[in-house]
């Protein structure tokens, strides 16, 4: 027997009505890629979202038409969000800081047929608009009258332009909640990209579970500040969960170091914010140089990479501000996990409690996961065991976009399909994750593993460090041995042997890294993470001591 409800399809384009219909004048401000600050309403975004869903209509681009973006954080990317995904169409979020090659190869595998782009994004169009066949229509997010002159670039139109003949009176279509409305390439700092396609269902979800008090706690009296990229993951999905709370939402732009963002934070009243940690390092490190405090800040979601218990420490324990680490793929939009306590941790002494909110968390519900030993059995949920994290959900992938392979999924006894992260993870008793590393990073030394996040976390304790990544370098008996490589804060000291000496007794002896390279500078991705294959690459020769 079918239950007799009403059938509503899960539509993003919802989530805009309900942004207008209950909270209308709620704020969402913009520092835009001009320098100037933004600020508009939600009312206002809608409208314009369906001046821009007209404009589509009106070049008559099919359903399923991916509309490319290359944008910083702001409301006109927020409305391509809208615009495009609620008339039918799949916005699809390019990586401004991927090589031009790599931006060329992701516009073609995609077939994207528009592309809008930051002006300050030009130099990047310019460079590969002949190699990019499929797009018909350059879009640049700006005032008409700012519209570079003779940018070499044929049709090149001003996004204001664009969409100021269209009236706005338009209907959002009502389609199967089924339908793709999003695509992001994983940031491939593993391997080559892969298109993920998010459907409207799996976003609405996805922004309803984001919202929870044990995930984001997200509310409409919270002005969110997503520092993380929309082409990182759609910001986490805070550019959905925002309107579904309607809470004031608040953009960074191209500004994200600390000065920057610290003066939008105060100015705007920022509660919550979110981001990976090597954007809070640069946020934090100017706070503290200058002595400076947060005025509204209430927590913030860390995530992308592992956060440093340091940071959590310095956050909680000297600002006040309460830190969620959370773990999450582009494969997952991206939430898996987020670190809250339960009632019965309340107790605890603070460095116990320190110690489990360090891991990466319990699972929001409707994302399962489990952890599998080599050969596909689960290991024991006793936060020692490790294994390989395997995951289920309506928000998780369940084949990339043209993959032309084998699926992705791995299939249990049951016959459920699991999604493997490639990340190793143990999981206690209590259901908390933990990454030990991904697959790639773990270090295996005389037939036994190393956790490369364990040797930078205590690294990152230190307080000379400002960054740390540990590789695992071949070595003729052990097969590999870990070095850590670390960037120091300035005008700060530390020798390799009193850094190696900071390791006793924190770790088993044999964990303990075999030597110390001083850099400049970690590099880091296209999505702010350390990028360890360039570090592998450029130290291919390095010999251990
Ligand atoms: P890519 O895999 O191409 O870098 P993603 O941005 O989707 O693309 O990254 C997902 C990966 O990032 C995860 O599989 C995991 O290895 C890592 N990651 C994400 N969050 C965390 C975290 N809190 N702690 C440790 N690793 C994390």
């Amino acid at each position: 027997m079918l239950g007799l409800m009403q059938k509503q399809q899960l539509l993003t384009s919802n989530l805009l009505k309900f942004a207008e219909r209950y909270h209308r004048d709620t704020e969402i401000v913009s520092r835009r890629v001009e320098g100037d600050i933004h600020r508009y309403t939600y009312a206002d975004f809608a409208q314009r979202s369906r001046q821009l869903a007209q404009t589509l209509d009106g070049m008559g681009l099919a359903a399923g038409t991916r509309v490319a973006s290359l944008a910083w954080n702001g409301y006109r990317h927020m409305e391509l969000y809208y615009g495009v995904g609620g008339s039918g169409r799949v916005i699809h979020t390019l990586n401004p800081r991927l090589h031009p090659d790599q931006v060329v190869w992701i516009v073609n595998h995609a077939e994207d047929e528009v592309l809008c782009f930051d002006s300050c994004f030009l130099p990047i169009v310019q460079a590969i608009h002949e190699r990019c066949p499929t797009v018909r229509q350059w879009v640049a997010l700006c005032d008409a009258d700012k519209l570079p002159a003779d940018a070499g670039i044929p049709g090149l139109v001003a996004y204001e332009a664009w969409i100021a003949g269209a009236d706005g009176a338009y209907q959002w279509p009502e389609f199967d909640e089924n339908t793709a409305c999003g695509m992001c390439y994983t940031s491939g700092t593993t391997g080559n990209p892969k298109a993920v396609l998010y459907s409207h269902r799996s976003t609405v979800l996805h922004a309803y579970g984001a919202s929870l008090p044990d995930v984001m706690d997200i509310s409409s009296r919270d002005v969110v500040l997503p520092v993380v990229p929309m082409f990182h993951v759609n910001a986490w999905g805070l550019p959905f969960s925002g309107p579904l709370n309607g809470a004031k939402l608040v953009f960074p732009g191209p500004a994200l170091d600390g000065p920057s963002v610290y003066a939008l934070m105060e100015a705007e009243k920022v509660t919550f914010a979110a981001g990976v940690p090597t954007v809070w390092q640069m946020l934090l490190s100017h706070v503290q140089s200058q002595g400076l405090r947060f005025g509204s800040l209430q927590r913030t979601i860390i995530g992308g990479s592992a956060c440093p218990p340091a940071m959590i420490k310095t956050f909680q324990d000297d600002y006040g501000v309460t830190v969620l680490h959370a773990w999450g793929m582009t494969e997952l939009s991206p939430l898996g996990t987020v670190c809250t306590l339960k009632h019965k941790h309340l107790a605890l002494p603070a460095d116990t409690q320190a110690q489990l909110l360090a891991k990466q968390g319990r699972v929001i519900f409707g994302v399962d996961m489990r952890i599998v030993g080599d050969d596909g059995q689960d290991q024991p949920w006793d936060g020692k065991t490790y294994g390989d994290l395997l995951v289920r959900g309506p928000w998780v992938v369940a084949d990339y976009y043209r993959s032309e392979g084998a699926s992705p999924l791995v299939t249990d006894a049951q016959g459920r399909d699991w999604f493997p992260t490639g990340d190793v993870a143990t999981i206690d008793a209590d259901g908390f994750m933990q990454i030990t590393d991904r697959s790639k990073d773990v270090i295996k030394s005389g037939g036994e593993w190393i956790s490369s996040i364990d040797i930078e976390n205590i690294a990152m304790a230190h307080p000379a460090v400002a960054m740390a990544a540990c590789v695992g370098m071949p070595h003729p008996k052990w097969d590999e041995r870990p070095v850590v490589f670390v960037a120091l804060k300035k005008d700060a000291a530390v020798s390799e042997a009193d850094l190696l000496a900071f390791y006793q007794g924190k770790m088993a002896k044999w964990q303990i890294p075999d030597a110390v390279v001083f850099v400049d500078a970690i590099p880091l991705g296209a999505t702010g993470k350390m990028l360890k294959t360039r570090l592998r690459e450029q130290f291919k020769d390095y010999a251990l001591p």
